[in-house]
């Protein structure tokens, strides 16, 4: 997940189905734990790859290494022909040294957004699977994701011909995050806001009305409302579980530029989070009517696609699965490259409650791990319905 800030807090966490035996929660927390020990950087996964590719065989599963980076494909392939369902984790960890109960072996690295988690449940989820792969119509990819935190890994392994390779029908992932434990959280189409860089570039100086002027002009929210307080996500008045939600129809943007001259050039840029598609065409030309004869350019410096997920999808999703809410809102400075795969493949991102104290990236995020069970057995039993 790319990006920061969030705290929910829901109810419970009721088991789905129970497909597994303890001794496989037994091997993951192993698992787990060892993957948080050794996290490496966008890049350098060089020992999760291998980690990886072993367990995977080891299962009996099929497995590519040569799409893109250190990516991981691993396939079962069912008795019978079907659907072509694909799973998708991340293998990179951030480069923090944050205090943790649970210490990394690698100064300055640790798992601080949950994608050793999500390696461990996928490898569960694969375990499941490839036991019950006599009774399985169709084939399930497991796509082990580097350099997710740069937002280069799934573009990568899609340039280089991920899709040449694999031809899923379905595409799925979820993230783990500080919503109670076991509790998934999804909704249909935007997950989160777009997120857009903008830079103006304006001749001499801007005076601090104008600035203050697109600031106002542009940010946008329900009436005494705060959708830039995402602590406020978790509220049960406003929060993503209620259709009340502050986090709809908002334009949440950085208070101050960050402001550089070069020359007699200044460059003012600022983060901006919009809900609604259809309102970032504005965003531009209202720039330009305030600014004025000054203004030398205004652009998107950065605008990476987001999460969309699939209305069927999610809809048989939400039907399928037992501890699993809508969600009303969008959350603002959150994002997956997950949303290139999403450009190619319907799919669906799940967020699975796991953290018990702080949001992913922050300092004392810390994953309650009985997470694992429930994602394990929540996803193999989805994946098991759309491979019936
Ligand atoms: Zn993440």
């Amino acid at each position: 997940m790319k990006l920061l800030l969030l705290l929910l807090t829901l109810v419970s966490w009721p088991p789905t189905a129970t497909l597994q035996t303890d001794s496989l929660y037994d091997k993951l927390l192993r698992i787990r734990r060892e993957l948080h020990a050794n996290p490496e950087l966008a890049g350098n996964e060089i020992h999760t790859q291998a980690y990886l590719v072993q367990h995977l065989q080891d299962l009996g599963l099929e497995v590519k290494t040569d799409i893109y980076g250190h990516g991981v494909i691993g396939i079962i392939r069912g008795a019978k022909p079907g659907r072509k369902i694909a799973w998708r984790a991340e293998m990179d960890a951030l480069p923090n040294d944050f205090p943790d109960e649970l210490p990394s072996l690698v100064k300055g690295v640790q798992h601080g957004c949950g994608h050793d988690v999500h390696m461990a449940i996928a490898l569960g989820i694969a375990e499941v699977l490839a036991k019950n792969k006599a009774s399985l119509a169709g084939t399930v990819y497991f796509i082990f994701q580097p350099e997710e935190e740069t937002f280069r890994g799934a573009k990568g392994m899609i340039d280089q011909g991920l899709f040449n390779n694999i031809k899923p029908d379905e595409i799925y992932a979820l993230h783990v995050t500080a919503l109670p434990v076991g509790e998934i959280l999804v909704k249909p189409n935007e997950m989160f806001a777009y997120q857009k860089r903008l830079r103006i570039k304006v001749k001499g100086a801007l005076s601090p009305e104008v600035s203050s002027k697109i600031y106002t002009s542009l940010s946008r929210a329900q009436p005494n409302s705060r959708p830039w307080d995402i602590q406020l996500v978790n509220d049960p008045v406003v929060g993503l579980m209620t259709p009340n939600t502050i986090f709809k129809d908002y334009l949440v943007m950085d208070r101050n530029f960050n402001t550089y001259a070069i020359k007699d050039t200044l460059f003012l840029e600022a983060y901006l989070y919009e809900t609604n598609k259809s309102n970032l065409q504005k965003i531009i030309p209202r720039i330009k009517s305030i600014v004025g004869d000054q203004l030398l350019s205004v652009s998107f410096i950065q605008e990476n696609p987001t999460v969309v997920n699939d209305v069927r999808l999610t809809d048989n999703a939400l039907r399928t699965l037992k501890n699993i809410h809508i969600d009303y809102g969008q959350v603002p400075y959150f994002n997956d490259d997950f949303a290139y795969f999403q450009q190619k493949v319907p799919g669906v991102y799940f967020l699975l409650g796991g953290s018990t104290a702080a949001l992913n990236h922050a300092p004392g995020f810390k994953v309650d791990e009985k997470c694992m069970r429930i994602g394990v057995d929540s996803f193999s039993s989805l994946i098991m319905q759309r491979l019936k």
